[in-house]
């Protein structure tokens, strides 16, 4: 039905499989688990403690207080671990996966400004704001840097999936997504929505696009520790994580801008998580017409709608594909996120949210469980944001 369909979205998310490890001399054989202990127990005496039953301890989550590791299957200690005063909750670190039909080739030479950066009047609100000194990262399967329509805006890599490794995209999606929101306002190929913004990329996939939980939480924890100021989420699960809902709440508390694709899910009530938790910026996707897209989730939480279908951008090799998605409609809004901080960086998330939200256009035709508040829109960010930051200030001191 589609030309082209990206479906990126996390099918029914598996348990990580019982692998086998090596602590030390000791073969461990088990499930890669959560585990979130007091916050009051230093992390060492947790490894200790976790290494004592056999555990064999791969990954620190200090922003939500918890360990990833392998935990012996024989015998009881996962139920013996559960009932210790220490912890406060054992998950499984279970596999995201990113699902994707090809995507199709383009030969695009002289820049076009695509359809769904026009159609949210980026182009106009350029006169205001470009996303200037504007942080956003992408958690994605990383980003090609040295792409000639990126570079100049790509400020750090980092790799999460690979620590030590370069943060190469061997998949396509985060380039991709990274040219939505700010691929440069040059002669070349597309321009993004915030075409100044300063691009991060945080390589939380490998090249087939699967990733841990534990990846997720420790791409949000870089984010937060290098003071990013909006990160753009475009992937969910339908499998909702302890973990994974702690951190997120830790940076929408910290005043960052979460924004999270809706899913492609295709049916209502499928809101996945991230997207589904209180306080991210959950987008649902429109096609050209302003029609709902079929693939899109849809459901109470869905904050805003924006363009994800026959979305052009950018592509690893210096290349252009078309690609569609939610995942293709949430850095249109991260991208308009970017603008609103240009405007003034001192505006919480939750005011950047409020922002898009009030200016946000109702689509006739969409209920509110398809497009939230409406589509994302660039143009009125100006006086939104001055109105808002006054409005914050004064909220403030009738609240002290
Ligand atoms: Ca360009």
């Amino acid at each position: 039905m589609w030309p082209v369909l990206l479906a990126y979205y996390t099918g029914a998310a598996m348990a990580a499989g019982a692998m086998i490890a090596w602590s030390g001399n000791k073969k461990v054989t088990g499930r890669r688990k959560i585990i979130l202990f007091h916050q009051e127990k230093p992390l060492l005496s947790c490894r200790a403690l976790l290494q004592k039953r056999g555990g064999q301890v791969l990954k620190e989550l200090p922003l939500v207080h918890a360990l990833v590791a392998r935990i012996p299957a024989e015998g009881r200690v996962i139920e013996e671990l559960g009932l210790h005063p220490d912890i406060r909750l054992i998950e499984d670190d279970f596999e995201v996966h990113t699902v994707e039909l090809p995507a199709s080739r383009i030969q695009q030479e002289k820049q076009i400004v695509p359809w769904g950066v026009e159609r949210i009047g980026a182009p106009k609100a350029w006169q205001v704001a470009t996303g200037r000194r504007v942080k956003v990262a992408v958690l994605d399967t990383g980003i090609d840097a040295g792409h000639p329509d990126l570079a100049a805006n790509v400020r750090g890599t980092q790799n999460i999936k690979f620590p030590g490794w370069r943060a190469g995209d061997g998949n396509g999606h985060g380039t991709h997504v990274a040219g939505i929101i700010a691929a440069l306002n040059n002669n070349l190929g597309v321009v993004g929505v915030a075409p100044r913004a300063e691009i991060y990329g945080v390589k939380i996939f490998n090249r087939h696009g699967d990733g841990y939980i534990s990846d997720i939480v420790a791409g949000l924890d870089w984010a937060l520790k290098n003071k990013m100021q909006v990160v753009n989420m475009s992937f969910g699960t339908t499998r909702p994580s302890q973990a994974l809902e702690e951190a997120v709440r830790k940076c929408v508390r910290a005043g960052m801008v979460l924004v999270a694709a809706a899913g492609n899910e295709g049916r209502d009530d499928s809101v996945m998580y991230p997207a589904r938790y209180p306080g991210v910026i959950a987008v649902s996707a429109i096609d050209k017409n302003d029609n709902l897209a079929s693939f899109s989730s849809r459901g109470p939480e869905v904050t805003v709608a924006a363009p994800g279908v026959d979305i052009l951008s950018t592509y690893p090799g210096g290349k252009y594909r078309t690609m569609s998605g939610t995942s293709m409609a949430c850095p249109h809004a991260a991208g308009v996120a970017a603008l609103i901080l240009a405007q003034d960086r001192h505006l919480s998330g939750r005011q950047v949210a409020r922002i898009i939200c009030r200016t946000a256009i109702k689509l006739p035709g969409l209920s509110p469980r398809e497009q939230g508040d409406g589509l994302v829109n660039a143009t009125a960010l100006a006086a939104a944001a001055r109105f808002i930051a006054a409005r914050g200030t004064a909220d403030e001191e009738s609240a002290s």
